[in-house]
């Protein structure tokens, strides 16, 4: 194969290698204890709190059971405030625990929730809002912080995208009531699946703890309707050598973000994400916005998929778009996040692609052929 026809995927899941992780799981085969909080889970625990700045934290066996769990274990009751420019996990967790989710508009220059639109939809059945740190980008958190104390409201972040990410020195899981990292395969940190959330109040804690374990509080009780949310061995064991990397590909994701930055930037019609001061960005994603550029998003999209490079409508369609969800938010109009979905691509973004990819994919998309 000549480098011309390699393909390029949008991203590419990042693991230590083969001999790194057979070693670390090795201890598994004397014990035989493969899952319910073993010496992996608590290890990677302590080191992810760390690591991420946190002072309480649990861990999950995916993102979305851990926001689901967030939502249960806060308690609330009708409406949440959100946004539809996320992933199906967002909204689903909401509805998923018998609650109305109330749509926001985003902003137009992160994607990120715009504030000046949130008091505005509360109402006396809203308990909380759900905002997401979309690509990383950091949320408003200061004016979020002063609408939910003045309304009494739980805030509960989306931080799925946002691992390691700082404002200030703090990390992105101190604010607010809750933050819930996702752990996938396709994000900056992996534990194959998986997820955690990060919480304010450490009596939180215990009740986390036996929602994720069906509720069950004793050998012969149960006292919650909880579901099955534990990380496994396996899973903490991957995180454990990921996280030994991740500094480095956060490293290597930073070169190709300033790459894509200075080949793309200041030509007419494409519209990146300006960086903003005293944030720690962790470059998980690099979206562009086509809006008044030679072509269209999905030519370009189209353009690039015949060179065999695949970038992602990331996020297309919105969720209220969704066929599970077009009829009963059919009145949901929300024209910036909108105008996100039809014009905004992510380029492929992942330690190991290359400077010179990075410069391929850009010559396609601006030479147009
Ligand atoms: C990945 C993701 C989730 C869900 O996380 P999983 O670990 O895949 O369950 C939720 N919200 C957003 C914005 C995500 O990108």
């Amino acid at each position: 194969m000549t480098p011309e026809e390699k393909e390029i995927l949008v991203t590419r899941a990042s693991m230590p290698s083969y001999e790194e992780f057979i070693e670390e799981i090795k201890p598994i085969w004397e014990t035989a204890w493969m899952t319910n909080m073993g010496e992996f889970h608590d290890k990677l625990k302590d080191e992810l709190k760390d690591y991420l700045n946190v002072q309480n934290l649990l861990l999950f066996v995916n993102g979305h059971m851990a926001l689901e769990m967030a939502l249960q274990a806060m308690n609330l009751t009708g409406e949440v405030i959100t946004t539809p420019f996320s992933f199906a996990s967002t909204t689903h967790a909401i509805i998923r625990n018998n609650l109305t989710p109330v749509f926001c508009d985003i902003r137009e220059d992160d994607y990120t929730i715009d504030v000046d639109k949130i008091e505005s939809l509360i109402t006396d059945k809203t308990s909380a809002i759900l905002p997401v740190h979309v690509y990383g980008n950091v949320c408003d958190v200061e004016k979020i912080q002063q609408i939910a104390k003045k309304h009494n409201l739980k805030v509960i972040y989306d931080a799925a995208h946002a691992f390691g990410v700082e404002v200030n020195g703090k990390g992105i899981g101190t604010y607010g009531d809750a933050s819930m990292f996702s752990f996938h395969a396709t994000k900056v940190f992996n534990t194959i699946e998986g997820g955690a959330i990060a919480f304010h109040d450490p009596s939180l804690e215990v009740l986390l703890n036996y929602l994720k374990n069906f509720g069950i509080t004793g050998k012969e009780s149960v006292e919650y309707i909880g579901g099955n949310a534990k990380m496994n061995e396996f899973q903490a064991a991957m995180g454990i050598c990921n996280l030994r990397h991740v500094g480095d590909n956060i490293e290597l994701r930073r070169q190709i973000t300033e790459r894509y930055r200075e080949r793309l930037s200041g030509i007419s019609g494409i519209r990146l994400i300006p960086p903003k001061e005293g944030i720690k960005q962790n470059y998980a994603y690099f979206p562009v916005v086509f809006d008044g550029f030679s072509q269209t998003r999905d030519e370009v999209y189209e353009l690039l998929a015949s060179h065999r490079i695949f970038a992602r409508k990331y996020f297309y369609p919105l969720i209220t778009d969704f066929e599970c969800y077009r009829e009963r938010f059919a009145d949901v109009c929300l024209p910036v996040a909108k105008k996100a979905a039809n014009n905004v691509l992510t380029l492929p973004l992942y330690a190991q692609l290359s400077l010179e990819e990075v410069d391929r994919i850009c010559d396609i998309i601006i030479s147009g052929k």
